[in-house]
C-alpha cells in the first residue's frame, strides 16, 4: 500500500523544526523511518504532516556528557554501535544496540526514534530503564529533561508532548556487571521477551505495555503479558525466569 496524503516539511534547524511541530496540526517526527514508513504504509499512521529533521546538521552527535553518554535525534543506531565512547563508557548499551534488527536498519534507525517509538518489544527503552537514564525533550518553550521512569507511559506510548523532539537521550556510564539477554525467533526479529541487568538493577521488556522494572528474587511478580501467535504468556513468563537467572549467573 501506499500511504494517505501528508504535506512534507524539511527544517534546516531544531528551531524550525520545533515551530513547525508547534504550529501544525497533527505532525509526525521522521527520523530514520524503519518504523514509521512501514506504519505510514499499512496505513496505520495517517499523520497530516511530516516533519524530517534528517537535513538538520549537528544533530548526529554521541558525546560525554555529565558522566555519562548522550545521543543526539540523528546519532544512527550503527553509529552508536561502533562508538567507542560507547564501547568504553556504557558497553550495556553497545550489546544492546546490537540485538536491533540487522546492521542495514541500523544504519537508518535512530537510537532517540527508538526511543520516542516506545516499543514495549524494544530493546532501548529497558536499557534507558534499567540504568535511570533520560531525554531532552525540546520544544518552541523551551528544553524540558524527562527521567526514563515517567518517560514510557503505554504501548507505543510515551510522555512526550506532540510538539515535542526528542533532542537526545543520555544514559548514565556502566560500572559493574551487566546484561542483556532475550529470546526471539529469528535473529534480529523483535523479542519474545527480554532482560536487562544493570548491577542489582532489573529491566524486563516484551512482557508488557512498557519496559518494566522487576526484582532479581520474583522478576514475574504483577507481570501479566499477553498470548499471541510467537508465544503463550506462560512462556514468556518462564522466559523471564531463566533470562533473570542467566544475566545474574555471570
Ligand atoms: C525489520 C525490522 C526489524 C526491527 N527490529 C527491531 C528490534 O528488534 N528492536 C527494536 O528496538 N527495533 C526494531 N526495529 C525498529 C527500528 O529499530 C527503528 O529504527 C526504531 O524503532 C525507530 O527509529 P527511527 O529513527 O527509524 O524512527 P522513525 O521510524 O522515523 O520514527 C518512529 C517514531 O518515533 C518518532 N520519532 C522519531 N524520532 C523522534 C525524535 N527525535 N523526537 C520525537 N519523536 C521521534 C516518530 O514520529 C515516530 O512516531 C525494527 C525495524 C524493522 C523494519
Amino acid at each position: 500500500m501506499k500511504p494517505a496524503q501528508f504535506e512534507y516539511h524539511a527544517p534546516a534547524n531544531v528551531v524550525e523544526a520545533c515551530s513547525l511541530l508547534a504550529s501544525l496540526e497533527d505532525a509526525k517526527v521522521l527520523a530514520g523511518g524503519q518504523s514509521l514508513v512501514p506504519l505510514l504504509n499499512f496505513r496505520l499512521a495517517r499523520p497530516a504532516h511530516l516533519v524530517d529533521i534528517n537535513r538538520i546538521s549537528g544533530l548526529d552527535r554521541i558525546y560525554e556528557r555529565d558522566g555519562g553518554v548522550a545521543v543526539q535525534a540523528l546519532a544512527r543506531q550503527a553509529a552508536v554501535e561502533d562508538s567507542e565512547l560507547v564501547a568504553r563508557a556504557c558497553p550495556l548499551l553497545r550489546d544492546a544496540v546490537r540485538l536491533v534488527a540487522h546492521r542495514v536498519i541500523r544504519n537508518r534507525g535512530t537510537l532517540c526514534g527508538s526511543i520516542a517509538h516506545a516499543d514495549p518489544a524494544s530493546e532501548l527503552p529497558a536499557v534507558l530503564l534499567a540504568l535511570g537514564g533520560h531525554v531532552v525533550a525540546r520544544s518552541a518553550r523551551g528544553r524540558r529533561t524527562i527521567g526514563a521512569d515517567e518517560l514510557f507511559s503505554g504501548v507505543f506510548e510515551t510522555s512526550l508532548a506532540p510538539d515535542e523532539l526528542v533532542e537526545e537521550t543520555w544514559f548514565p556510564a556502566v560500572s559493574g556487571e551487566h546484561a542483556i539477554l532475550e529470546e526471539s525467533r529469528r535473529h534480529g526479529d523483535f523479542a519474545l521477551a527480554g532482560v536487562v541487568r544493570a548491577g542489582d538493577r532489573l529491566a524486563l521488556f516484551g512482557v508488557a505495555g512498557t519496559p518494566v522494572m522487576a526484582e532479581r528474587g520474583d522478576p514475574t511478580r504483577g507481570l501479566q503479558p499477553s498470548g499471541d501467535l510467537e508465544a503463550t504468556a506462560e512462556f514468556r513468563l518462564h522466559l523471564v525466569r531463566v533470562l533473570t537467572e542467566q544475566a545474574f549467573a555471570a
